[in-house]
């Protein structure tokens, strides 16, 4: 398996370090073969080459077998590519899977829960992916800005397809989140579809909730929900609310998946306000390379793969338990030392 492996911005260099020492010592250990190809995107790129993203890293990507990506600062250059967007959008990866669950040895708030949110990642409110060329986003006046909001048939489709196949191996509850009380057209065409979809499921028990009320209902119980699927903005802001309920948003993994190609990134931002510090939580970026070998395992049906996926996520989780983890999910490490716990643990498993 060749991953091509893109640390970012922010802590993205603290944490991809981790997750590639966790990738070569699951690698020996299983007998995975990996080979990591080491590039930059993001400042690292802007200092070596003048770009965010340099054009044939695109196809370098294609070339190989899924790619792990570190956070981008797009705020931080306005005029640059931003390389979550890029990649997302450049291999039609249009499943955002974004698990939460919560950890032995750790205070749970809310309950102990278990949930995954499937967010569709190549349209909606996003200005940057709906346009054939420019923006959705216009300045009418200095005064008036308009922003549009692309929905399409054929991507509610195929990510409604990925949350009710997910949930057919987890607890067969599917959730649809919508504001369709005000966004008519787009967030009922997502809901129809959603729904006409559901009839291929006929075991899964589907259930809708508008998004406002999500905000309030998945702090109440999040153990009522088990796969939830929604529109991009919606998603990403739900799955950073359910990574913190679960404990941290450092806990929050990220699978982008499309047709054949992946890539892992945590679910957050690059954290600037931690970078540098050795404080970063790994373990939303490790988590996001179990999924990955959990995808390829699946993708080849080959068990080793799916075994060292399921090896890393019960590392993580001992890791947790013995406080061999960072300060924001009750650790008493660093970064750098959380992952030698980690490392050691897995060459142990
Ligand atoms: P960006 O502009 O790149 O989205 P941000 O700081 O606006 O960055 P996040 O990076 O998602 O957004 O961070 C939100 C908060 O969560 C910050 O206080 C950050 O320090 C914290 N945070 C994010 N990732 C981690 C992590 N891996 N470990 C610990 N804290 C984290």
């Amino acid at each position: 398996m060749k991953i091509v492996v893109l640390p970012g911005d922010g802590i993205g260099p603290e944490t991809m370090a981790v997750a590639v020492d966790v990738l070569e010592t699951v690698s020996a250990r299983f007998g995975l073969g990996i080979t990591l190809d080491h590039d930059v995107a993001g400042h690292a790129s802007m200092e070596q080459y003048g770009a965010t993203v340099r054009p044939e890293l695109l196809d370098k990507v294609k070339a190989a077998d899924a790619l792990m990506l570190g956070p981008a600062s797009a705020y931080e250059y306005p005029n640059q590519i931003n390389a979550s967007k890029h990649f997302r959008k450049g291999l039609d990866l249009y499943a955002n899977i974004r698990p939460a669950r919560t950890y032995a040895g750790m205070d749970h708030r809310f309950g102990e829960f278990d949930l995954v949110v499937v967010r569709e990642n190549t349209e909606g409110f996003y200005a940057d992916r709906n346009m054939e060329s420019g923006g959705s986003e216009i300045l009418v006046t200095r005064d008036v800005a308009i922003s549009m909001r692309r929905i399409t048939r054929v991507c509610c489709e195929r990510i409604a397809r990925s949350a009710f196949e997910l949930a057919m191996t987890r607890r067969k509850h599917v959730t649809i989140v919508h504001k369709a009380s005000v966004l008519k057209i787009c967030d009922g065409m997502f809901v129809d579809v959603c729904r006409e979809v559901a009839k291929d499921y006929p075991e899964v028990v589907v259930d809708d909730v508008i998004v406002d009320a999500m905000m309030a209902l998945v702090v109440r119980h999040p153990q009522r929900y088990d796969v939830i699927v929604t529109t991009n903005m919606f998603g990403d802001i739900l799955s950073d609310l359910t990574s913190e309920l679960s404990g941290s948003i450092g806990l929050g993994g990220s699978l982008n998946a499309g047709a054949d190609a992946a890539m892992g990134q945590a679910a957050h931002g690059s954290a600037p306000d931690i970078a540098g510090q050795d404080i970063a939580n790994p373990f939303s970026q490790v988590l996001s390379a179990a999924q990955l070998l959990g995808w390829y395992g699946q993708k080849q049906n080959d068990a080793r793969f799916l075994q060292a996926s399921k090896a890393i996520d019960e590392a993580v989780a001992a890791g947790i338990a013995a406080g061999e983890a960072t300060r924001d999910v009750s650790g008493r490490l660093g970064t750098k030392a959380t992952g030698a716990a980690l490392v050691k643990r897995l060459q142990q498993a």
